[in-house]
């Protein structure tokens, strides 16, 4: 065959970019997509959910260029969309048949009263990260009006001092089905909890009562459910159990999903025991070292080969821990978050891109890691914080990684979708502190990068350490909130002088408009007359208040 579909007729468009792709995908969170639009073969992998290549290439040509790009002009599959996606540093993943064709049971649900419902743990609940949910248990859960493609709604489901997220959907399907899904962290949890009931269903499906039961209870927050689990009457394990154990057809999908949960577990243990008896602070780092394993001494990176090699399908391993030094990047690092640079040596061979890769597989498999710090009280010891890696930017080669000790809910972050209202009531909730200084925030440093590239908006400085994500209505203001659409990177000279409203941008035009008697353009070491060559412009109410500043400001020193 002659590649006629290499003819440009085909082809999609090269400028749309990541970004515009992400906007799509916020898009359908919010409006759903056809049913007759549905993927057959391949799914785009975003925050742990699935959507329609085609449809989403479709939707983010209306970003790039205006209208949606019709199916028939541009091929899917492999070589077209994949292919597109890819290249942008988007996942594909085949259909899962385990997952998407699986039926979540949804029998053996029962409502005790107003405020407590029980499910008979079944083969997806131990192994499918969820539940079906009948039509007549819908109203217990306030999920009735909900729609086939409706946005999932989110809820946390709370056990002793954890919680975990969780949501509603409905799938598009001739027979829609309502499911409750759960993520990694509570499968991870309930499977270590039932070890034996795992390696039960994944050689049966069908079971009795013998299976224990799921309470849930509803508290004073609507999304907020308290969860625990009961022995149900008959005993804990079946006979057919103890009979069953040798027609072991595994295939090796189970098996590694099992060692990933083992990790998990092995992780966590680790961190509880420092915990315990370090409070995770000033542990020596011979003890990190060889007691936990979870340190190989020296900056970077540490992803255990020997032991996380073999976890991973890519064969890249599973980061364990980051080292921060603080001695390249100090403003990196908060209270919550951490930018982690990626390692930049002239190691042989593609060490350094082998260890980005396993720190990506962090994110891919749910596990946590630890970021290992110098004390501050003791040079020589180290602080340790547990982690999870929540985003990543290939373009100035960073990760974001949060501090905490359950997987965080990355909501679509609303505020990215261009079209939705600037929120003039937020404000950056800034904690009481005895200093002055603003807090530092590594998640807006991250997402203000992200959005308008690595590069000053105003100059070519592109050096990391002298770029600042500065705000454009500044925080304690109304308004002056951390969505990075009140946002733009500058260069520290550029901040100073854009703070000190030595030029403003026009909202109208994104032109730079500098005062009559001067500094000009040119003394400020100004390179462009405009800011829209940026990949995305500032939200423009927000420049919209910055100017009138700006001119206040000029008819003040007249
Ligand atoms: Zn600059």
């Amino acid at each position: 065959m002659p590649n006629n579909q290499d003819s440009p007729r085909f082809n999609i468009p090269e400028n749309i970019t990541r970004e515009h792709i992400i906007q799509a995908i916020r898009e359908i969170d919010i409006n759903g997509y056809s049913e007759k639009n549905a993927s057959r073969k391949y799914d785009l992998l975003y925050n742990g959910k699935r959507y329609p290549p085609k449809v989403i290439i479709s939707l983010a040509n209306k970003f790039a260029n205006g209208p949606i790009l019709e199916f028939s002009e541009f091929s899917g599959g492999e070589q077209f969309t994949n292919k597109f996606l890819k290249e942008r540093s988007f996942e594909i993943s085949l259909k899962n048949d385990d997952d998407s064709n699986f039926e979540y049971e949804s029998y053996s649900w029962k409502i005790i009263s107003n405020l407590v419902a029980t499910k008979q743990m079944d083969k997806s609940s131990f192994l499918h990260h969820g539940t079906g949910i009948p039509v007549e248990i819908r109203p217990f859960f306030k999920i009735d009006t909900m729609k086939v493609g409706d946005n999932r709604q989110v809820i946390t489901l709370s056990l002793g001092t954890s919680n975990f997220s969780a949501h509603f959907e409905i799938l598009n399907k001739n027979n829609p089905r309502t499911r409750l899904l759960w993520r990694s962290d509570f499968q991870h949890f309930i499977q270590s909890k039932f070890p034996e009931w795992v390696d039960y269903f994944r050689k049966h499906s069908k079971h009795d009562n013998s299976t224990p039961i799921l309470k849930l209870q509803k508290t004073e927050l609507t999304d907020k459910y308290l969860v625990f689990f009961e022995e149900s009457e008959k005993p804990p394990l079946p006979d057919l159990y103890t009979r069953s154990t040798t027609d072991g057809v595994n295939s090796q999908s189970p098996i590694r999903e099992n060692k990933i949960s083992s990790e998990y577990t092995h992780r966590m243990q680790i961190w509880n025991h420092l915990q315990k008896h370090y409070k995770s602070t000033n542990v020596l780092p011979d003890i990190l070292r060889e007691e936990y394993r979870i340190y190989r001494g020296a900056a970077g990176i540490w992803y255990d080969k020997e032991r996380t090699t073999p976890l991973s399908d890519d064969g890249n391993g599973i980061t364990v821990s980051v080292l921060h030094t603080g001695k390249s990047y100090p403003d990196d690092i908060g209270d919550d978050s951490i930018i982690y640079h990626y390692p930049t040596t002239n190691r042989s061979g593609n060490s350094d891109q082998n260890e980005i890769n396993a720190t990506k597989n962090c994110k891919k498999y749910h596990l946590p890691l630890f970021i290992i710090t110098h004390s501050k009280e003791n040079e020589k010891m180290r602080d340790v914080q547990l982690g999870y890696v929540v985003d990543w930017n290939d373009d100035n080669r960073t990760f974001l990684i949060n501090f905490s000790e359950s997987e965080p809910i990355i909501e679509p972050s609303l505020p990215m979708v261009a079209e939705m209202p600037f929120d003039w009531t937020q404000q950056r909730n800034q904690k009481t502190t005895t200093t002055t200084s603003p807090q530092r925030n590594p998640v807006f440093r991250f997402n203000v990068l992200k959005r308008y590239g690595s590069k000053c908006a105003v100059c070519s400085i592109k050096i990391d350490n002298l770029l600042s994500a500065s705000h454009i209505i500044p925080v304690g203001e109304k308004g002056g909130s951390d969505d990075e659409r009140n946002g733009l990177v500058l260069c520290h000279n550029h901040h100073r002088a854009f703070d000190d409203h030595l030029f403003s941008i026009d909202p109208m035009t994104n032109k730079l408009v500098f005062r009559s008697n001067g500094p000009s353009m040119n003394e400020l070491k100004i390179e462009t007359d405009c800011i829209t060559p940026l990949r995305n412009t500032p939200h423009v109410e927000t420049l919209q208040w910055r100017h009138k500043k700006f001119r206040e400001e000029l008819n003040n020193n007249k």
